[in-house]
């Protein structure tokens, strides 16, 4: 390294720090799971949903196999299929538009507002026809969208129901309300980077409607009502017990983490926002952000990323190509131009390392970077 000082290599989440807390109540909790040997749908299961439901405010929580099962077991619930559009935005994780098209249903994308990068709730009434049944909102990067706007819009065209993709943005707040119970179902995932993360794949989904949660929890056990009854169609995407004993013992964390995201979050900001070249995100009022990314815009990406490469920082650009310009979706007839909004934060968007535990050392050592 020439000369230069040697620091540990930085994580771009760091996860190991967490591990090191949580350890031994991990493996003893895991123990418990290979003593009971109820693998499936085990009492950890349902402890997780009923600290998750306590958590959120939502009258019920329900474990699932992952963030995008969840988001599809969402749509499978509410009916939709072919000939329906489910709007949503061109600017998130494939996940949000995928599960659209694999419900048979179309991606109707309405573009983000230019500050907090979530669906711009202006251009929503647009994009309505008689054939929207669902508005999937996504709170990238640890914000929700403007929920309350998107929900009197959706209910005064006859009630439509909203998906809010939380995948990114649980433990975030939007008018003192938590993320997962600001519309008819909320959705979340525990992929290891998400905030809420597992030791692997897994979900969860949010709802106070009685009706669509028990529809929910067929579908979930292949529209199984109870054993050999199956009024619905169904697919298997069960919580794993042996995740959801790992979640159980990170959300005891979680409050704690929450906290140190947002002040590592004002930390970025309050050291990045003069720079110039540099647009730091934008938490919109009545809201907060539990920073699932710390994401900032860039007029010369490339030069800022070279920079960070030399002095072995990592970055991701999230998300660099838009969902309406990906292959998978050339049936839906776009082309470059159509969401100007999106375009631009694509081209401009760089994640920086980002957790809970990233020391005060290596953030200044990240923002000093970006700055030469
Ligand atoms: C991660 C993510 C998902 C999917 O979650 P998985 O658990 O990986 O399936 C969906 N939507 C958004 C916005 C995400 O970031």
């Amino acid at each position: 390294m020439g000369g230069a000082i040697a620091f540990d290599n930085m994580d771009f989440i760091d996860l190991k720090t967490q591990q090191s807390l949580i350890r031994s109540d991990i493996e003893k909790r895991i123990a418990a799971v290979l003593n009971h040997g109820q693998y499936v749908l085990g009492p950890e299961v349902a402890e997780l949903e009923a600290r998750l439901a306590a958590f959120t405010g939502a009258k019920h929580a329900i474990g699932v196999s992952s963030g995008t099962d969840s988001l599809l077991i969402a749509l499978m619930a509410l009916g939709i299929g072919p000939g329906d559009e489910v709007i949503t935005v061109p600017y998130t994780w494939i996940s949000s538009a995928e599960v659209i098209a694999l419900a048979g249903a179309t991606p109707v994308f309405v573009d983000i507002d230019p500050l907090s990068w979530n669906l711009d709730p202006a251009l929503l009434e647009d994009a309505l026809t008689e054939k929207t049944k669902a508005i999937m909102p996504v709170g990238i990067y640890g914000q929700t969208a403007d929920m309350t706007a998107i929900n009197q819009i959706a209910a005064r065209h006859g009630n439509i129901p909203v998906i809010e993709d939380a995948a990114q943005s649980f433990g975030a707040t939007h008018h003192g309300e938590q993320s997962c119970h600001l519309s008819t179902i909320g959705s979340t995932s525990f992929f290891p980077s998400k905030p809420l993360g597992g030791y692997g794949d897994g979900g969860a989904l949010f709802t106070d409607d009685d009706e669509l949660a028990e529809k929910m929890r067929w579908i979930r056990v292949h529209g199984q009502e109870r054993k050999h009854h199956h009024p619905v169609l169904g697919m298997n995407g069960r919580l794993d017990t042996i995740q959801a004993a790992i979640i159980l013992s990170k959300l005891d964390l979680f409050p704690d983490e929450v906290g140190r995201r947002q002040e590592i979050g004002s930390r970025y900001t309050d050291g990045i926002r003069n720079l110039p070249g540099i647009q730091t995100p934008q938490i919109a009022e009545g809201n907060t952000s539990v920073y699932a990314q710390y994401t900032i815009l860039c007029d010369d990406r490339e030069k800022i990323q070279s920079h960070l490469r030399e002095k072995e920082i990592p970055s991701v650009p999230y998300y660099e190509v838009p969902l309406h310009l990906q292959p998978v979706f050339t049936n839906l007839g776009h082309q470059q131009g159509d969401f100007p909004i999106t375009e631009k934060v694509a081209s401009q968007c760089l994640s920086l390392p980002m957790s809970p535990y990233l020391n005060s050392a290596d953030q200044a050592r990240v923002i000093s970077s970006l700055s030469c």
